[in-house]
C-alpha cells in the first residue's frame, strides 16, 4: 500500500498524484477522508498508519480548468512553506529572512535547473514572495500566546 505524502507538519493537506487534497471527515474506524477542494470529486481514504486504503475511481476525474497539477520542485516548495509557517508560529527564535534563504539555496541545490527555471513563476507565489504579512501575524499570534 502506497504512504500518504503530507504537505504540511499538521497533517491537513496530502498531496496524491501530484494534486493537493485536503483533510475532510474522519470515518468512525479512524481512517480519514481527503478530497480535492476544487472538484470536489477526487478523493482518497487514509488509515491511521497514513497508508491509503482508497483511491479514487478511474471515472472521477479533476477538474483541468480549476485543478493544479503540482510540478515536483512545487511540492517542495509547499512543503517548506507549510514547514516555515508551523516554524513561525513554534519557534522562539524564528528569523523569517535566514530561514527564506536557507529554503532557497536547498531547493536550488536539489532540483532541475531546468525545471527549477520552468516552474520560477510558480516558485514565486510559494518561495521567493513568502506571504510576509501573514508569518508576522503568526509570529505576533505566537508572541502574545507565551
Ligand atoms: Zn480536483
Amino acid at each position: 500500500m502506497e504512504i500518504a505524502e503530507y504537505l504540511d507538519p499538521e497533517k491537513n493537506l496530502v498531496v496524491y498524484d501530484n494534486y493537493k487534497l485536503h483533510r475532510k471527515a474522519e470515518n468512525s474506524n479512524k481512517t480519514t477522508r481527503w478530497r480535492c477542494e476544487q472538484c470536489k470529486s477526487k478523493s482518497i481514504t487514509v488509515n491511521s498508519d497514513d497508508l491509503i486504503v482508497r483511491k479514487p475511481s478511474r471515472e472521477t476525474k479533476h477538474n483541468p480548468k480549476k485543478c493544479i497539477k503540482y510540478f515536483p520542485v512545487e511540492k517542495v516548495c509547499i512543503k517548506e512553506y507549510e514547514r516555515l509557517k508551523n516554524e513561525a508560529k513554534t519557534c522562539n527564535d524564528f528569523s523569517f529572512s535566514k530561514r527564506c534563504r536557507e529554503i532557497l539555496q536547498k531547493i536550488q541545490a536539489e532540483n532541475d535547473p531546468r525545471e527549477y527555471f520552468q516552474s520560477e513563476k510558480l516558485l514565486e507565489s510559494h518561495v521567493h514572495q513568502y506571504d510576509l504579512q501573514s508569518i508576522q501575524v503568526i509570529q505576533f499570534q505566537h508572541a502574545i500566546s507565551i
